[in-house]
Parts: C-alpha cells; structure tokens; sequence
C-alpha cells in the first residue's frame, strides 16, 4: 500500500536530520552546506529511487530534502540536493522527465527566494514557514498532473484510486516536513544553548580571574596610599603634588572596589533598618555635592518600611544610581528620591530633570563598561543592578531625551535573609 511505501520515505528523509544532528559539533562539517547539500541529495536520491510506482505514477517525497536544504543548508546545498536529484531522475528515464525539470525548477525557486527571510524569522515562525514552503512542491506536482491528465485523457483517467493517492502523499508530506523542521530546529536550539553554556563557563573562569587580580592589587595601593599620607604633612617641596595624587588613588581604589562589587556583591552584615532613615542620610550625604553642581536634591517620605538586608551595599548601590541622577542634570536641574510602599514592595523611585538616555542608551543602561561620560567606568549601574538584584529586587529604568530620567529600585518588604539567623 502507499502508506506503507511511504513511511519507508520519511524514514530516508528523517535520516540526514540524524546525521546532522551528530555532525553540528563538528565545526568543519557540521555546518558545510557541501555536506549537507550530500546528505539531502542523497536522500532525495534513495526517496526517488525508492518510489512506488502506482497509477503510472512515481509516489515519494523527493521534495522533502530539497525544501529542507534549501531551508537549513543555504542555497548552495540546496542546488547540490536538486542537481543531484536530477541526475538520478534522468538516468531513470521515461516520458514524463520533462514534467520532472519542471516541476524541480517550479519547487526550487519558492524555498531559493525565501531564504533570508525564513533565517529572519523566530524558529517557531520557521517551522510554519518550512510546512507552507514544503507543501509548494506538492502543491506544483499536483498541478502539473492535472494539466498533463487534461492534455493526455489516455494516460489515466482521474479516478477515486488516484484521489486517495494523492490526499494521503500530501498529508504525509506534510507531517513529514513538520517532523523534520521540528526535529532541525531542536538540533540548533540544544547547539546554540551548548555555545551559551561554554560561554558563559569561559566568562565565568576570567571574571574569578580578574576579581582575585583586583583584590590583589587593592592592597598594595592601600599601602601606597597610608604612606603617601604621612608623607604628605614632611614633603614641603612637593605639597601641592599629593591631593592630586591621592585622589587619583582614590579612584582607581572606587574602581577596584566597584569590580569586586560587581564580580561577587558580598553581604557581610546583614541586620534590620530603617529605609526612611537610610533615604535621610542619603540626601544629606549627596546633598554638598548636589549644591556644588547647583542642583536641588530633595526626598519625599511615604513609607516606614523597615527591612533586613545589607545596609551598606544597599546604599552604595543608591549612592551609585543617585550620583548618576546628579552628574546627568544641568545646573538649577533637580534631582528627587521617593520612598513608597505598596503591598508586598517599597519603592524608591529617583528622578532627575537631567539629559535623560536615548532609546539605545537605555538600552544598554546597566550592561557592563557602557559608559558615555569621558572618565565614566560603565560599573556603577551594574553593580548596583547586581546588588539590588542578589537582594530580590529590581531597578527600572524610564527616560526621555533632554527631559531626564527615572530609576526605580523596587525591595521586597520581607527579605529573603528574614527567615535566617542574623
Ligand atoms: P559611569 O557613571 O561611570 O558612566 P554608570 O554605570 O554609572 O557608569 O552609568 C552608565 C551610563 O548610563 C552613564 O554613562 C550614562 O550615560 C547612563 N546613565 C545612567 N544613569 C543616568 C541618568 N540618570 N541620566 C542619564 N544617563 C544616565
Ligand atoms: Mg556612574
């Protein structure tokens, strides 16, 4: 029976995916469209080889692998699938073999031109994509029988037999390109997620590296740094040298630290606090420096929460996002922090009439070394990204270009170090 016959098509088309599937680790071969265009053409080959001959007809799913080398191979291997399908067609002979270059050409083109776009497409998109595309070629061979029948009534009459044939080669069909996107598809997700996870095991293993360097090198320069200070009050000679030098000390100091934060925010005393008090002293410690930029500070208090967690990564990670607020807005700007509870959270929300972000900038607000400030480190709103979110929270950030910016770093109220012993 043809359904039988059939299965044993699927089979052959299913075996390339197999194969691929073994092969896609290997970087040489995995992803040549030269092996793949083999692979596909030989199993076109072996369906057509195989075909049941019923009907004056030859019934297989030749087409299958062409829409698939074309789709998951490039077009290159595509045209190696459908050349050596023609080889195989021709050696075969009999009358119909103009009828087959016409319906490979028709076939080919859809899946050839489509290309691009089916690789711009999201993979669940694809797989609708390869059924549509992998019924064209039986769609084409459908027509073109008919056409032939109506100009040859003699060859066969269209009877029920032939009805039948033909609903259940297209379902087949069908259900096979599906398998086989489905199972392609699977076969590039598990390799992309394997690529991911080496990744980010290599990014892993250099930022340990990198964190243990910085520690190392934060202790020579506290030491420099104690020396340089009792220097400072005997060296008359070089007096205005050392708030220079300190400063800058300093900073690569802040750097190092900020680094260390962010490789691994350490929560090294964690106790209850009360957050009003923190915003308090928050916008009495920013506040000098906000009157030096001629900017207002100002917070407005409308919770009482009162949370356990470390409270001074929580201020360096606002310290951070405010210092930010201040250095983005233009002098008589304003800065302001709210404090707002609601449920479950509290809110700190800090806005700013500053410069604000474009949509790319946002973007990539709090990624790693993405800074636009000329002496900027790109490390503040990543660490405090980091500190907030190893806390349970989350910042958010909204802006409008030259109208400012707006951080909200949202708290759980019940923290999760709540439940251990402090
Ligand atoms: P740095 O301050 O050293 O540049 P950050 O990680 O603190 O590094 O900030 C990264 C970038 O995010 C800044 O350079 C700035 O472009 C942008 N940014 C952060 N906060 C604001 C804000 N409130 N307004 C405008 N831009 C901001
Ligand atoms: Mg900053």
């Amino acid at each position: 029976m043809i359904v039988e016959k059939l299965l044993l098509h699927v089979l052959i088309v299913l075996v390339p995916v197999l194969i691929y599937s073994l092969m896609i680790e290997n970087r040489k071969i995995g992803k040549s469209p030269y092996f793949l265009g083999f692979l596909y053409g030989a199993s076109a080959s072996l369906s057509m080889y195989f075909a049941y001959y019923d009907a004056s007809l030859y019934w297989d799913l030749r087409y299958v692998p062409v829409v698939l080398a074309f789709f998951y191979g490039g077009p290159i291997s595509g045209i190696i699938t459908i050349t050596a399908l023609m080889i195989t067609r021709t050696s075969m002979g009999g009358e119909t073999l103009f009828l087959a270059y016409i319906t490979a050409v028709l076939s080919c083109a859809v899946p050839y031109l489509m290309y691009n776009y089916f690789w711009k497409s999201p993979p669940k998109k694809r797989i609708s994509l390869s059924i549509i595309i992998g019924s064209w070629p039986a769609f084409v061979q459908l027509i073109i029988l008919l056409i032939y029948l109506y100009f040859n009534k003699g060859f066969v009459e269209l009877n029920q037999v032939l009805l039948l044939y033909i609903t259940v080669f297209g379902m087949i069909q069908i259900i096979t390109v599906v398998l086989t996107a489905i199972l392609n598809e699977a076969v590039i997700e598990r390799n992309l997620m394997k690529d991911e996870i080496r990744r980010s095991e290599k990014q892993h293993t250099l930022g340990e590296l990198a964190a243990s360097i910085a520690h190392e090198v934060r202790n020579p320069l506290t030491v420099v740094k104690g020396f340089l200070q009792l220097m400072e009050g005997e060296d008359e000679r070089h007096k205005n040298y050392y708030p220079l030098i300190l400063s800058e000390l300093g900073r690569a100091e802040n750097i190092i630290s900020d680094y260390l934060n962010f490789a691994k925010p350490e929560f090294k005393k964690i106790e209850s606090f009360s957050l009003p008090l923190l915003v308090m002293e928050l916008s009495i410690l920013l506040n000098p420096y906000a009157l030096k930029e001629g900017i207002s500070l100002t917070h407005t208090i409308e919770s009482d929460a009162v949370i356990t967690t470390d409270r001074n990564q929580l201020k360096q990670a606002l310290i951070n996002i405010l210092k930010n607020a201040v250095e983005a807005t233009p002098k008589e700007g304003r800065v302001s922090i709210k404090l707002i509870e609601d449920g479950e959270h509290v809110k700190m929300i800090i806005r700013d009439t500053g410069k604000g972000m474009t949509k790319e900038q946002l973007s990539r607000v709090g990624s790693l070394f993405f800074s636009t400030k000329e002496k900027g480190t790109g490390l503040g709103t990543m660490v405090s990204a980091r500190i907030i979110e190893s806390m349970g929270g989350r910042v958010d950030y909204t802006s409008k270009l030259g109208k400012g910016t707006k951080v909200s770093v949202t708290l759980p109220l019940k923290m999760m170090f709540d439940e251990q012993p402090v």
